[in-house]
């Protein structure tokens, strides 16, 4: 296989997707032909959506969009793209305050895997606050999340029970 791949994977808990990641993708998809969006199916004990649902929101906000792709997965990431035969990795980096984490995980990625490459893409900065913690944090208290989250998740979130 040819080390130049042309998908970029773009891994996180995505719980729920927001605006930033939605910006992210965008922009990855003017540099990378496809964009797989792979939901972490971690060990949070409360989300708010199940990995399934966060698959499906991520789906129907990317629908007629062509070159995205959402699934899940478990275990470690340098696994799943190997298996994919994707060396990509997509990363956001909103402020300096990511850095630290971001560059620690990808060089352990790269320790892992020698083949991974990270790719780390700015959001348009009214993006820059939005995080899913805030957005869940906002949603439970009672706040209207329109306009910071895509319209298929703004419509779960109102049909979910707080
Ligand atoms: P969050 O940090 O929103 O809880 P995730 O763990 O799902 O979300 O993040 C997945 C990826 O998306 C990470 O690389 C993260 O830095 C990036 N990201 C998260 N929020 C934003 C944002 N507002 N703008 C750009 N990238 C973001």
């Amino acid at each position: 296989m040819s080390k130049k791949t042309p998908v970029a994977v773009y891994p996180g808990s995505f719980d729920p997707l927001h605006l930033g990641h939605v910006d992210i993708v965008r922009r990855a998809l003017t540099i990378f032909p496809n964009v797989v969006v792979a939901v972490l199916e971690n060990t949070d004990k409360l989300p708010l959506f199940s990995p399934a649902q966060r698959v499906e929101l991520i789906r129907d906000t990317f629908a007629g969009m062509s070159g995205v792709e959402a699934t899940s997965f478990s275990g470690l990431l340098v696994d799943f793209m190997r298996q994919r035969q994707a060396r990509i990795i997509l990363r956001g980096m909103r402020a300096v305050s990511d850095f630290e984490y971001e560059f620690q995980i990808a060089l352990m990625n790269r320790r892992l895997w020698v083949e991974a490459e990270h790719v780390f893409l700015t959001p348009n900065e009214e993006y820059t606050y939005l995080s899913s913690r805030v957005i869940r944090e906002v949603w439970r208290l009672g706040g209207d999340v329109t306009g910071l989250v895509p319209e298929p998740v703004n419509r779960a979130l109102k049909r979910l029970p707080r």
